[in-house]
């Protein structure tokens, strides 16, 4: 718990963000710019002296990285467990629309994953948080790099019931039979696809006349 505490005085405020404030936590669905790049710490969690980058000789070799020159505290920048779901309800795919989003984006159900829960629990929680919707059957259907954001995407087919009631968080939602849902060429649409597949639907992709990063796409 001291870590804790000494990692939250001293880290700027804008490095504290992504985890901690939940409005910030789709700021990765407009910003072109991963939200934890390493040059985004500037002072070390553990003693608040700058950092430095700093070569060090490592299992695989010598490695340049962030670290600390005065207790050797290392950035490792390690990517962030995001969990995803492709929530079926009453036979129909839920996509929903986030306030922050620009456009008419879809996407599916994500968040971050929370200490002290099974990313099973976490994803269960985040459906329940954001839609009101009961996670009956989970089933993983993949994992999915997304190097854009330094986050590495945890997918789950999420077979639900309830009432869908929408947190703040979200504006929208669409449902769509199976073989009407369009996917799109990023980390958590490739979940989707690859779910579709595992139904014997062909994935169908939305055609991105921008670069992702402009288009406000989903993970
Ligand atoms: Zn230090």
């Amino acid at each position: 718990m001291l870590a804790i505490l000494t990692y939250i005085k001293y880290v700027p405020v804008a490095v504290l963000r992504p985890p901690c404030d939940r409005a910030a936590r789709y700021d990765f669905f407009t910003s072109s710019k991963p939200l934890l790049m390493s040059t985004d710490f500037h002072y070390c969690p553990a003693c608040a002296t700058p950092l430095a980058l700093i070569s060090v000789q490592e299992d695989g070799g010598p490695k340049d990285r962030l670290r600390c020159p005065a207790c050797g505290w290392t950035h490792w920048n390690n990517p962030v467990p995001v969990l995803a779901a492709v929530v079926e309800v009453q036979g129909q795919i839920l996509l929903a629309r986030n306030a922050a989003w620009e456009g008419k984006m879809y996407a599916l159900i994500t968040g971050f994953m929370e200490a002290g829960e099974t990313p099973q629990e976490g994803i269960a929680r985040e459906i329940k948080e954001e839609t009101n919707l009961q996670a009956l059957e989970l089933n993983l259907i993949g994992v999915y790099d997304f190097e854009r954001m330094n986050q590495l995407i945890v997918a789950y087919h999420a077979r639900c019931e309830g009432e869908i009631r929408l947190s703040p968080e979200l504006v929208d939602y669409r449902l769509f039979a199976p073989d009407k849902v369009k996917c799109w060429p990023a980390g958590t649409g490739y979940a989707l696809a690859d779910w579709l597949r595992s139904r014997g639907h062909e994935p169908q992709f939305i055609e991105w006349s921008r670069p992702p990063q402009d288009h406000a796409p989903p993970a």
